[in-house]
């Protein structure tokens, strides 16, 4: 009950990319990249577990971009032809590759990363690939010209990748979806119908994660023009509750979401964010707590997960280190009140 968690990426280690930088470039090539990324991960499951995450991830530690990451073993998708466009409904610009042919799973994109990871923890494994909607949304498209589509290619495609990887011993398979906060009328007309086709046939959880981004300049400046309450969940929830999608991972701390939305989500577990990652101030128990508690009313405890807002990618290590604590502190003080241990 009230197991921790966390949305997926933590801080790389400086010897690996360069620290507090979004999308970074490695800083080492060839086969010392591909151990400095192993031994990255070995980092980021032993930071977790010291910290007493239950259900803990690889931090992402192996790709450099969560959406682009994914793409680079998809045929049909062009490297060489970066545009840039705006994305988010032009809330930010951004390099993105070009989809010029079928798309085609060349090869497994992440079942390394995950076998490794499987290796080297017996605690619950969580991973995460993008979802449909936001992949689409994050490149541009000269061959289908159709983002639904698009989106049910991709999906497809996901699909192959997610049993493979659920094979390996994945305990929980979540979908990055950013998007959905953005395009609520098309999750309502295909979002959903593109994650159940990526999950089609899964014998592990299913996530979807649903925030308001990174702590970045333009996400700040984006929720600032949201007004005094966020209601954008209110659009998808009902779909979501109605999906057969396991758990919604949602962004709770510090934000101007009405906690009582999460009601919608009836059935679901909730991943409810309790730490906020657009700030380096580390959150104390208590506050972490009062979240947790502010979402009980909607969420019965053996179906609330406390979890990261986001990734925390972009943070510095020791802040993460800190939250990663305070999130697991916090949810302790929960526990004691409810009477589990
Ligand atoms: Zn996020």
């Amino acid at each position: 009950m009230l197991l921790t968690t966390i949305a997926g990426s933590l801080p790389k280690p400086s010897w690996l990319a360069k620290p507090r930088v979004l999308w970074a470039p490695w800083n080492l090539s060839g086969p010392a990249l591909a151990e400095g990324k192993r031994d990255a991960v070995l980092v980021a499951l032993g930071e977790q577990e010291a910290a007493g995450i239950d259900i803990v991830s690889d931090g992402e530690q192996s790709r450099q971009h969560f959406v682009h990451g994914f793409l680079e073993a998809i045929d049909g998708v062009d490297f060489t032809r970066r545009v840039t466009i705006g994305i988010r409904a032009d809330r930010y610009k951004a390099e993105v590759p070009t989809v010029t042919g079928p798309l085609a799973r060349r090869r497994s994109v992440h079942a390394d990363e995950v076998a490794f990871a499987r290796a080297h923890t017996t605690k619950k494994l969580k991973f995460t690939v993008p979802g449909p909607m936001t992949i689409v949304d994050t490149l541009a498209d000269e061959h289908y010209r159709d983002r639904r589509r698009l989106a049910m290619e991709f999906a497809r495609v996901i699909n192959e990748e997610a049993r493979e990887l659920a094979a390996l011993g994945l305990d929980v398979l979540q979908l990055d979806e950013p998007a959905f906060n953005v395009y609520m009328d098309e999750v309502r007309t295909w979002g959903i119908e593109a994650l159940h086709r990526a999950i089609d046939g899964l014998s592990c959880k299913t996530a979807v994660h649903i925030c308001y981004g990174y702590g970045i300049k333009a996400n700040t400046d984006w929720k600032a023009t949201l007004g005094s309450e966020w209601r954008q969940y209110e659009q998808t929830f009902p779909a979501l509750a109605a999906s057969r999608i396991d758990q919604i991972s949602v962004e709770c701390a510090n934000s101007r979401v009405p906690v009582s939305l999460l009601g919608l989500l009836r059935g679901k577990d909730v991943l409810v964010g309790a730490v906020d990652v657009a700030t380096d101030a580390v959150e104390t128990p208590a506050e972490v707590a009062a979240t947790i508690r502010r979402a009980l009313p909607y969420v019965p405890p053996e179906r609330l997960y406390p979890c990261t807002n986001c990734g925390m990618v972009p943070l510095d290590r020791a802040v993460a280190r800190g939250k990663l604590r305070a999130l697991v502190e916090g949810t302790a003080l929960v526990r004691r009140e409810l009477g589990v241990t």
